[in-house]
């Protein structure tokens, strides 16, 4: 649907001047809004005083907000993200010729920093709202290693320090990740712990558990209630989070527009739901308002399905049940996913705005196994030259089946989609897919019921 005469440069660039100033906050055009965050001692929403000794005060704010569409992003965040963005809106021209498509492939290239993902957009933000507050430091979780590592950035540059509790398998899958955390000044503990009552909890009831995301971030936020000054900060799921991950879609669009080029097909991978809802919120927006229509479509693991077979219910966001109730799909607070190579993918729940979205058909969402991303990773990189995140891939895969559909068909569709970040740091992955030694588990249903028990049941969480 592409009618520029101009020729379309392999990558897109915006000028300084061209970037976003403000976020977007899909949910002021959302008719029906997402379910807010409950009290779990209460079951009533969320007030700004109940999450005030969780969260700063100004991110609390943005949380609860879901009437102004437009936030203003402050100075000094817009200064520091010049130091990486825009980051490049990229023609996958060698991909379209090496798939033999008609379909016009774009991908939002989010690994240009250190931190190797889009994670530094939101880690930057909420250092700076801590340092603003007058606290001396945050503490946090981490999966595969990314959100601590922008994290660790981020507090560095604004002199804060920075607690992380990494999953356990990551944290002895990934040492370098590790170092990099380190030398930015941060405190690394692999998860569960021993250093706080729910980790110690944990580690009687799962003896030898290689961790999950919702123990690392119930050990976290115990550590930032009982110490002084401290906040809690989260990389991914939040409200707050996606409505920082837009600058990835308010810049793709300004982009696309600047070459009058009109998408037909957005894709993201999702693990929390914050680089998907990130790069289609601004889109999703003219969608809501009923200016245009696109395909928005989510994608994740196999073995982590949240959207495609979680329930639509109120669930707690941690495995240790600290954290107030979403409304989300889910697989359960303690659902713990197989092993697998995206350990970014690996949530049991999903944004409350994506999956509201998703409820109302605005979305759609697939699932896709580990050997086949991987396939699509290798593709990706051999033509592109970028080598792709785990989880990136999976919306490469999709991406790519896309556009092998419009091979069949002839349609000359507009496919963009968001490549998150670079996959250095998962060689380990990689070499297992190169020796044929990967392996693609997919929960069964019995699985499955087992996080589906431990949802919490009261009146109106019927699922
Ligand atoms: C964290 C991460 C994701 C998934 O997180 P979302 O919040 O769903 O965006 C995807 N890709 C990369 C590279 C990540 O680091």
């Amino acid at each position: 649907m592409s009618n520029s005469s101009k020729e379309i440069p392999y990558k897109i660039y915006l000028e300084e001047n061209e970037m976003p100033t403000q976020w977007y906050n899909v949910r002021a055009d959302m008719k029906k809004k997402p379910a807010p965050l409950l009290n779990p001692g209460t079951l009533k929403p969320m007030t700004f005083a109940d999450l005030q000794p969780v969260f700063c005060d100004e991110l609390v704010k943005q949380e609860l907000d879901d009437t102004h569409a437009y936030i203003d992003i402050p100075q000094e965040i817009r200064e520091f993200y010049k130091m990486y963005r825009p980051s490049p809106l990229v023609r996958a021209y060698c991909l379209e010729k090496k798939l033999g498509t008609p379909a016009k492939i774009y991908y939002k290239f989010e690994g240009n920093n250190t931190s190797g993902s889009h994670k530094l957009n939101s880690a930057i933000a909420q250092a700076y709202y801590a340092k603003k507050q007058g606290l001396k430091g945050v503490t946090t979780e981490t999966g595969a290693g990314q959100w601590g590592t922008a994290l660790s950035m981020a507090c560095s540059y604004f002199d804060l320090d920075c607690k992380v509790y990494m999953v356990k398998v990551s944290y002895e899958q990934k040492p370098f990740r590790r170092e990099v955390m380190r030398t930015y000044g941060a405190s690394v503990t692999p998860s569960p712990s021993e250093h706080t009552a729910v980790g110690r909890k944990i580690l009687q009831e799962h003896p030898g558990t290689s961790g999950s995301l919702g123990c690392a971030i119930s050990e976290a936020v115990e550590t930032a209630t009982s110490l002084e000054g401290y906040r809690y900060v989260l990389g991914s799921v939040l409200s707050q989070v996606l409505l920082h991950q837009t600058v990835i879609g308010l810049e793709a669009k300004a982009a696309l527009e600047k070459y009058n080029i009109q998408p037909d097909i957005i894709i993201g991978c999702a693990g929390g739901g914050s680089n998907l809802g990130g790069l289609i919120s601004p889109f999703m927006g003219e969608k809501l308002r009923g200016e245009k229509d696109y395909k928005f479509i989510a994608v994740e693991p196999a073995s982590c399905p949240s959207l495609t077979r979680g329930k639509y219910a109120y669930d707690f966001c941690d495995t240790g049940k600290v954290c107030p109730l979403a409304k989300m799909y889910t697989l359960g607070s303690g659902f713990i996913p197989s092993a697998n190579h995206a350990g970014g993918l690996r949530y049991h729940g999903m944004s409350s705005i994506l999956s509201e979205l998703y409820d109302q058909g605005l979305m759609e969402a697939r699932s896709v196994e580990q050997t086949e991303v991987f396939e699509a990773a290798e593709q990706f990189a051999r033509v592109e030259g970028i080598l792709p995140a785990p989880e990136s891939s999976h919306a490469i895969r999709v991406a790519i089946d896309e556009a092998l559909k419009c091979k069949e068909t002839g349609e000359e569709k507009t496919i963009v989609f968001g490549l998150t970040g670079t996959g250095y740091f998962d060689m380990t992955a990689y070499q297992k897919y190169n020796d044929g030694d990967m392996s693609d588990y997919i929960p069964t249903d019995a699985d499955l019921q087992v996080g589906f028990d431990g949802i919490p049941k009261f009146p109106g969480n019927e699922f």
